[in-house]
């Protein structure tokens, strides 16, 4: 059997409160053999930190999301340091900019939409530089804000690589993210019948510069789309991918899984 990895998954989240144990066998049954545990706040980032020291296969990153930006302490970097240390984080993450709900979409003013976007800008700086520090990579979330995200990104190339989890966009915004040393990580978009765009970046995308998520508990790919999401369904994102490429199931199965282990180097630890 193929054996892949899911590269984000959101293990600590209440959805998997009652059966996590279930849902990591059901992941390694089907050939999931690593997932990664994102952080999207301190508390979130000791929880995963916690998973990984119960779960041989489960990883974990710490970071804090920039949609709770305004929640951040003022100074992440001494807590973040502090988790980097610990043998089973493999990354800074998820950490970036999300224009998406801006205050003034929600009877904010533009002032406030100003202030959150300088304290999203402020966090995501402090995260990478504890990256650089710890010697460790960045799990980027972007949304509707990717020629920020990549502004901010690209003075730290050469010391720190991100991955843009959860891509969505076009073949020339990936060549960006690849051309300052970065890559990409599909989800199980690439399954939904309206996700030609993504399936055309997956295609234009290289062996060897991308990998698999599932960021559950969402996006569930088909044929489970609308339900919870979990690590197991990395297989069918797999099969859809292995189509587009028109590679084997064995073939990506070793090319993901390298390009995980050189981007989260503790992985292979
Ligand atoms: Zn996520």
């Amino acid at each position: 059997m193929a054996t892949f990895y899911d590269t984000h998954a959101h293990l600590d989240f209440p959805d998997y409160a009652n059966d996590l144990a279930d849902v990591i066998a059901r992941a390694q049954a089907a050939g999931i053999a690593k997932m990664i545990s994102i952080g999207t706040s301190l508390s979130s980032s000791e929880r995963a930190i916690r998973l990984a020291e119960k779960y041989p296969c489960v990883y974990a990153a710490v970071g804090w999301h920039p949609s709770e930006a305004m929640k951040a302490p003022a100074d992440l970097r001494p807590a973040l340091r502090e988790f980097a240390r610990h043998p089973k984080v493999v990354a800074i993450g998820e950490i970036g900019l999300d224009y998406h709900h801006l205050p003034s979409s929600q009877g904010g003013s533009t002032e406030d939409d100003a202030r959150y976007k300088q304290r999203q800008a402020e966090i995501f700086q402090q995260q990478m530089e504890v990256a650089v520090e710890a010697g460790l990579n960045c799990i980027i979330h972007q949304r509707d804000a990717f020629d920020d995200t990549l502004a901010q990104l690209t003075p730290f190339a050469g010391k720190i690589r991100g991955v843009f989890h959860c891509f969505g966009e076009n073949a020339d915004r990936m060549k960006q993210v690849l051309d300052i040393g970065s890559l990409v990580s599909f989800t199980g978009i690439v399954t939904f019948k309206n996700g030609q765009n993504v399936r055309n970046t997956v295609a234009a995308t290289p062996l060897g510069q991308f990998m698999l998520e599932t960021d559950c508990p969402y996006l569930a790919p088909v044929p489970y789309r609308g339900k919870r999401c979990e690590p197991a369904y990395v297989k069918e994102i797999s099969e859809t991918v292995a189509q587009v490429k028109g590679c084997s199931a064995d073939e990506l199965s070793v090319v993901t899984c390298k390009t995980a282990a050189e981007f989260f180097r503790k992985l292979d630890a």
